[in-house]
């Protein structure tokens, strides 16, 4: 059968040829390509010569290619166009590709050929992306046991059987007690305060759990937030308040501390067994933190001058308190009632007044004028590149020269069929082989507003600094210039990932960009100074009691994961003992975080919260530099495209950003940015 996954296609810049590609191909294609995957693997194990870098590490690199490229067609269809059949086949193929996956890591004959390379080969006749592709290659199988003997290895799948177990159980409780939990309103004055839509909403939900002619709020987000936002009732704010942190700490079946207990000490043996003193270090070592003391000394460098931006933002918002209802002492339950009231009164500033300069067409021309000041790119619209729908903008990318950088596509508007959010994404990644350059095809994807038959797209301030964020993880998928695709592009250490996207927000806020495109939509009048300034003054609210509450999370994450908790007896102590050195509220009495914490129990971010903390330093102490010379400066922006954004993953993140820098990233940078520390 005839399979445009698995054909060789005959499309411009070898894009996917999205008006043949139909869904029954996608599960005997990607089982083809993982059958011919397998033969390429089975090759490089066979061949009887001695292994070398050549005939196996980069053997190794280019196996399966294809298959990558079928899988990412696929997947990235899954979000963004996809429909019940295309769901179901993802639940048949994704298995398929695990398990590939794990066959590839759990074979002996290639890992000894891998062993032999990494031990023998003398790598000073190889160049630094080289030696990286051979360490990550030999660490990608060593990190998986394959250095154990057969007992241990035993004892490390068991651990990881036990462990899935865990983090699913630990999910289905706070699920379980999301789900559980209703606050029905009957009286109408206890609604007093909430936006109308968050009213109609808390109505419906009230219907569809059998209360009609009432309201109903949850422990959901879009629920929970806006009522401890808005609801002047602050007995029912603390009601909301301690049954949001009890989830799954009231001693019932549904109670994780048992299961806290045994994850993390789970993991503290794993550690153990594959040669890390503890969790943290096994997950630190494929990071730009590089190990727990870093992650530490860092959290309290910022925590040393955030205390007291938080302990100001505290007593600002309880004198507000005090003064405007004779609140006597500020709680948890009253921290967003009030800070969000102070907020609207020292910046009237909203959605709707700024919206009119942001015209969604004005701020793509703005993002990619900001690119081509910076690094030299120019954005064709095209028409002959194959789109999986019609709202799907293509684009061919060109440098100064006139040269095909890449394919660029962008997808805007919200519909059924693609998930929620905003994110950047690719089809191939760049690589260069001995017939070229092999250039990337980049996509990013939005939610945007949808114009109307009387008005244009307006955008959000939060909807623009969106846009600019996957644009400058696009870039960096654009700009890539280095010799193996896994090394290439956003290909990166998870806590460096975020600096091209987050340092590109910046220009959000600095006039000389917002000169480029925020213009009224019907007047064509600039956005006024006043509005900048408010924009900038609005962004830096309450920042000193946020960033405490962030470097709690992250400490509380190190404390579970950085050190040896086997013998750990109370959860609830264990916990106290670290949240207060971040408190700058009285604690609620009878709940938890650890035991609905799911980013460290359930999701991937164990040993891993800090990142967020560290990526905003990353792009506040980079964006620095162009502040220092012009955020137009050519030369800052071929120092940041030559070191960083073409680079990949081909080096160690320090010694890219240091190249690029001249220095290790300062947290003064970022506290100096948050109002933190006076420059
Ligand atoms: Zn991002």
């Amino acid at each position: 059968m005839n399979n445009p996954l698995v054909d060789k296609s005959e499309t411009p810049f070898n894009t996917p040829p999205f008006s043949i590609i139909k869904n029954e191909h996608f599960k005997p294609g990607i089982e083809q390509l993982i059958k011919d995957a397998k033969t390429e693997i089975d090759t490089i194990v066979a061949q009887e010569g001695t292994p070398n870098f050549h005939n196996t590490i980069e053997a190794l690199e280019k196996a399966g290619k294809q298959l990558d490229r079928a899988s990412s067609i696929f997947f990235n269809l899954n979000s963004a166009e996809t429909n019940d059949e295309i769901q179901s086949i993802a639940k048949e193929v994704s298995p398929l590709l695990t398990e590939f996956s794990n066959d590839i890591l759990l074979n002996e004959g290639l890992f000894a050929k891998v062993k032999t390379v990494h031990d023998t080969i003398d790598t000073s006749a190889l160049n630094t992306e080289q030696k990286t592709l051979l360490a990550k290659t030999y660490k990608g199988f060593v990190r998986n046991g394959a250095l154990l003997n057969s007992n241990q290895q035993d004892q490390l799948r068991k651990i990881d059987v036990e462990l899935a177990q865990l983090s699913l159980t630990f999910g289905e409780h706070v699920l379980a007690e999301t789900n559980k939990y209703e606050m029905v309103i009957e009286n109408e004055t206890d609604l007093v305060g909430l936006p109308q839509f968050v009213i109609d909403q808390a109505s419906e939900t009230a219907k569809e759990k059998g209360h009609k002619g009432k309201w109903v709020f949850t422990l959901d987000y879009p629920s929970y937030v806006p009522f401890v936002t808005y609801a002047a009732n602050r007995a029912l704010r603390k009601e909301l308040s301690i049954a949001a942190g009890s989830k799954a700490f009231k001693g019932d079946d549904l109670d994780n501390q048992e299961i806290v207990k045994k994850i993390a000490s789970l993991r503290h043996q794993r550690a153990n067994l594959l040669g890390y003193e503890t969790h943290a270090h096994f997950i630190l070592e494929e990071r730009m933190a590089e190990s727990p003391e870093k992650v530490m000394s860092f959290l309290s460098e910022i925590g040393t001058y955030g205390k007291g931006g938080a302990e100001r933002d505290v007593n600002e918002v309880a004198e507000y308190a005090k003064q405007l209802d004779g609140i006597e002492e500020l709680q948890r339950w009253d921290f967003a009632y009030y800070s969000e009231k102070l907020k609207k009164e020292k910046y009237t500033i909203d959605d709707e007044m700024l919206k009119p300069y942001f015209k969604l067409e004005y701020v793509i021309e703005g993002v990619f004028e900001t690119a081509k000041r910076l690094f030299g790119l120019h954005f064709i619209p095209t028409k002959k590149i194959d789109k999986y729908h019609k709202d799907v903008m293509t684009y061919e990318v060109k440098d100064t020269r006139d040269k095909h950088i890449a394919v660029f596509y962008a997808d805007f508007f919200p519909r059924a069929g693609k998930r929620a959010g905003a994110w950047m994404t690719s089809y191939a990644g760049q690589y260069k082989d001995a017939e070229g350059d092999h250039r990337p095809l980049v996509s990013i994807v939005c939610n945007f507003t949808k114009p109307t038959s009387s008005t244009p797209s307006l955008l959000t301030f939060n909807e623009v600094t969106t846009l600019f964020h996957e644009f400058g993880h696009a870039l960096h998928g654009m700009l890539a210039d280095g010799q193996y695709e896994s090394l290439s592009g956003t290909s990166v250490f998870w806590d460096f990932v975020e600096l091209p996207s987050q340092i590109l927000e910046n220009w959000c806020y600095e006039k000389e960009c917002l000169d480029l495109f925020a213009k009224h939509y019907e007047t064509g009048e600039a956005i006024p100074q006043h509005l900048i300034q408010k924009i900038k003054d609005s962004a830096n609210f309450m920042e000193g009691y946020q960033t405490m509450r962030q470097l709690s999370f992250g400490m509380l994450d190190m404390a579970w994961h950085g050190q040896d908790n086997t013998e750990l007896e109370n959860v609830a102590d264990f916990e106290r003992s670290i949240m207060s050195q971040t408190d700058v509220l009285p604690p609620i009495p009878n709940t938890n975080m650890s035991c609905a914490f799911s980013h460290i129990f359930q999701g991937g971010y164990s040993a891993g919260y800090y990142s967020y903390k560290w990526a905003e330093v990353l792009d506040a102490d980079a964006f620095a530099y162009f502040k220092e010379k012009g955020i137009f400066n050519n030369e800052t922006a071929s120092l940041f495209k030559d070191n960083i954004l073409s680079k990949g993953g081909s080096d160690h993140p320090m010694t890219l950003y240091k190249k690029f820098r001249g220095q290790e990233p300062d947290v003064k940078a970022l506290l100096k940015r948050a109002g933190l520390l006076k420059s």
